[in-house]
């Protein structure tokens, strides 16, 4: 059925705030002047909370609450003048916010983009929240959020959503209109938030700015899409895992370096340190993530009780440069280079560690890029693409291997970047006769990049035959849903028919399950 958005609440005027609310003190304590010693009181110019509210990485008692003051979001500096200000915040046990729990003080800082970042601690275990921000006389929307079990918990089950790859010019976000009825606990978002070329002239809503480069490029860019009210509602309905890929900066990068051979690393380091302060100002991360120059600190793991743990890479900021040539290049040519790193030492090593000491059940990676080797043929060769795992074959065996010889449980990837669904089946040896699954990689198509697609595309026979470790494939836009048990995960493909209109249907066009202990793909 077609479907209308579910914005998120109107914020609420000044008075129906305070006729809602029990807590009076509450506004007072997150009354907004201009922050620090300031002896004027600065009121913000307007309704400041036009980006929304969000929230991210929870754990058992604390969530960080996120917003961003831009009365003003396309222009630069949002609206804002150039001092800081205090933004209130308060969480509350119900939605209508009459049973406050917590409350207190941020500054939003111009020199972060008047961004706000609570981390919100002593909240009780897998409980859902509610919340809200105060600026002047000015109240956000209400957002939804909730804290994680115990980490000696068993939890029955785990609903969640996965989603990436906004591009806003191509469509609509139709598909997040129906994510936010699907009552996800987590929505894990993979990569690809923002594209920061030039607008497309030729996609249904072009924006009309130039490619991002500095800091207050990126910050527009960003205020663009968080405009979208359904991307908004998303943010509102539950908690968020974030991780990124290559366009949050720049197509195609790998670590210093710049898609363009004539930029330097040094020049690319500075575009990467604007787009990554950009990033963190936007998203509902730790302070253990604020960025230090060029560097930011994305990978981490958060467990869902005994049920699941879960490791959220970042396979762009440490990696080597991909293979020198095109990016599709023959599967024999490619070599087993043991130099070649997606991952980085470091990573791989916390990786390692955090799956060889993981009491969960089921083990969730969830990253950028494809990591099944699939011989993508186009006429009589067989091609990979050597911006994926497939282009560092060295490193992407050395974990295969690992998953295996470690007998770690219950593996599952969880891929975004592509734009299209997959499900496959991980193997330990490719060239073997008989190779075995040593974990399963469930890819969650785009929400908007690419445009309308397609359920069967015409190359489906030739990719399925040819690629026997692919059990499923699709080409629409849309989002996955992961019920998690002890016993038994499932993945439910969700797609809407096209996003170039409003409105279309939602489809599930296929389901899988794993059984705990065996990493097979069943389809339901
Ligand atoms: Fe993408
Ligand atoms: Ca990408």
């Amino acid at each position: 059925m077609p479907s209308t958005p579910l914005p998120p609440r109107r914020p609420l005027t000044r008075r129906e705030f305070i006729a809602g609310s029990a807590s009076l003190a509450a506004l007072a304590l997150g009354g907004c002047s201009a922050a620090a010693t300031r002896a004027t009181r600065t009121q913000v110019p307007a309704q400041p909370f036009k980006l929304g509210i969000a929230s991210g990485d929870p754990s058992s008692d604390s969530v960080v609450l996120w917003t961003r003051l831009a009365p003003r979001p396309a222009e630069v500096g949002g609206g804002m003048p150039q001092e800081a200000f205090d933004v209130g915040w308060q969480v509350a046990d119900d939605e209508a916010m009459s049973r406050v729990v917590r409350s207190g003080t941020a500054v939003a800082d111009p020199r972060w983009g008047h961004s706000v970042h609570a981390e919100v601690d002593g909240l009780r275990s897998d409980r859902w929240y509610w919340y809200r921000f105060t600026c002047g006389d000015e109240v956000s929307a209400t957002g939804r959020t909730r804290t994680l079990p115990n980490a000696g918990a068993s939890p029955d089950k785990l609903r969640f959503a996965v989603a990436n790859c906004q591009k806003w010019e191509p469509g609509y976000y139709t598909a997040y209109e129906y994510l936010i009825r699907e009552h996800p606990d987590i929505v894990l978002f993979l990569g690809d938030y923002i594209y920061e070329k030039d607008s497309d002239s030729d996609g249904v809503r072009p924006h009309g700015q130039k490619e991002v480069k500095t800091l207050d490029d990126y910050r527009i860019r960003y205020a663009i899409y968080k405009s979208d009210p359904a991307l908004q509602a998303a943010h509102a309905v539950a908690p968020w895992f974030v991780t990124w890929d290559d366009h949050e900066v720049n197509n195609d990068y790998a670590g210093a370096i710049s898609e363009r051979p004539d930029v330097t690393p040094a020049e690319f380091l500075q575009r990467r340190a604007a787009a990554y302060q950009a990033y963190y100002e936007n998203m509902p991360l730790r302070r253990t993530a604020m960025p230090s120059g060029p560097d930011l600190q994305l990978y981490r793991r958060f467990e869902y009780g005994r049920l699941a743990r879960f490791h959220i890479l970042d396979t762009r900021q440490y990696r080597t440069d991909q293979l020198a040539g095109p990016r599709m290049q023959p599967l024999a040519g490619v070599p087993v280079d043991p130099g070649a790193t997606i991952l980085g030492a470091e990573q791989k090593a916390w990786l390692f560690d955090g799956l060889r000491q993981s009491p969960a059940a089921w083990n969730a990676i969830a990253q950028q890029v494809l990591m099944a080797r699939i011989d993508l043929r186009e006429g009589v060769d067989a091609l990979v693409d050597v911006d994926k795992w497939a282009g560092y074959e060295h490193e992407r065996r050395e974990v295969l291997r690992f998953l295996e010889s470690a007998r770690i449980r219950n593996p599952v990837v969880l891929t975004g970047d592509i734009h299209e669904n997959w499900a496959n089946e991980l193997w330990n040896d490719f060239d073997s006769p008989e190779p075995r699954p040593v974990a399963v990689e469930f890819l969650g198509t785009s929400i908007s990049s690419s445009g309308d697609g397609t359920d069967r595309p015409d190359y489906l026979e030739d990719l399925l035959r040819e690629n026997p470790c692919v059990k499923y494939h699709n080409n629409e836009r849309g989002y996955l849903v992961c019920e998690v048990t002890p016993k038994q995960w499932r993945t439910d493909f969700k797609t809407v028919e096209y996003v170039t209109r409003r409105g279309a249907p939602l489809n599930t066009r296929a389901s899988f399950v794993i059984e705990s202990g065996d990493p097979h793909l069943h389809l339901v």
